[in-house]
């Protein structure tokens, strides 16, 4: 992952530089505690919802979870938090088509959005998903940030062309995650990883940056902690003022 460093400063740069951001940049280590605390933190099922009118009450801030069935975000959701049972929630038949929250820590609400892009998926599905998918992006208040993941041997498709044009109309800030980098050879994932940037310029919604993450190896994970832990400390409430005791 030194792909992006002349190997004169590799040595250096590794302690200060993540290259598993691309383009590669400092992480701050406050930050990159801050997240791996957040996500040790015990994570509940708490809905599932397969209409807009049954979607849980936001009172949490959410990060959502988007891509193509397969794209490696059952196996990503797992590395994050650093236990299966999200994955075999989600997976669980009736839940797949439906959008799934998951409670961190009493912190954050982490949603897993139904995965896109069977082929032989029927029309009224793909109607029915896309109502639930626009209805959940445009009520949202608590949504703070949709991953959109991608897997890193094959870059942005058709597909996720039409859910990154709802979110920009949606006005619904998302970031790219490439998935599986461990599949993909060194020059394949900085030319993927290259061309995603690139695009992504010219969509109001998109965050600049990308993460490069392997749930297998899991390259990238903390750095994507990082990220999504900022979130979660933006939005934390300023602590409470301390009011002098009355005079007696
Ligand atoms: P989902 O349908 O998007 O939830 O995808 P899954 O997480 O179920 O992964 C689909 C397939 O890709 C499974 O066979 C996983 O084992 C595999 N997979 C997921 N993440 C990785 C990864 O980082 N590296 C490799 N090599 N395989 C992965």
């Amino acid at each position: 992952m030194g792909d992006y460093a002349s190997p004169g400063c590799r040595l250096i740069l590794t302690a200060v530089i993540s290259t598993e951001i691309f383009p590669p940049r400092v992480i701050d280590p406050d930050l990159a505690e801050a997240g791996r605390r957040l996500f040790a933190r015990d994570a509940r099922f708490v809905a599932g919802a397969s209409e807009t009118s049954t979607l849980p009450g936001d009172a949490l801030p959410e990060i959502a979870f988007a891509g193509r069935s397969n794209v490696g975000k059952s196996s990503l959701l797992n590395a994050l938090t650093g236990r299966r049972t999200l994955a075999r929630i989600s997976n669980t038949p009736g839940r797949t088509r439906q959008i799934n929250f998951f409670d961190l820590g009493g912190r954050i609400m982490l949603v897993d959005l139904p995965g896109y892009g069977y082929a032989e998926a029927p029309k009224t599905e793909i109607r029915r998903w896309t109502a639930l998918l626009r209805g959940y992006l445009r009520t949202r208040t608590t949504l703070r940030r949709v991953c959109l993941l991608i897997d890193s041997r094959h870059g942005i498709k058709e597909i996720d062309r039409l859910l990154m044009r709802m979110l920009d109309d949606s006005g619904v800030s998302f970031q790219v995650v490439l998935t599986k980098t461990d599949k993909a050879g060194a020059g394949e994932l900085a030319r993927v990883a290259e061309l995603t940037v690139a695009e992504l310029a010219a969509h109001a919604a998109a965050h600049p940056e990308i993460h490069l993450t392997s749930a297998v190896k899991r390259h990238g994970i903390a750095a994507l902690r990082a990220t999504l832990g900022s979130l979660a400390l933006a939005d934390r409430a300023p602590s409470a003022v301390v009011l002098p005791a009355p005079a007696q």
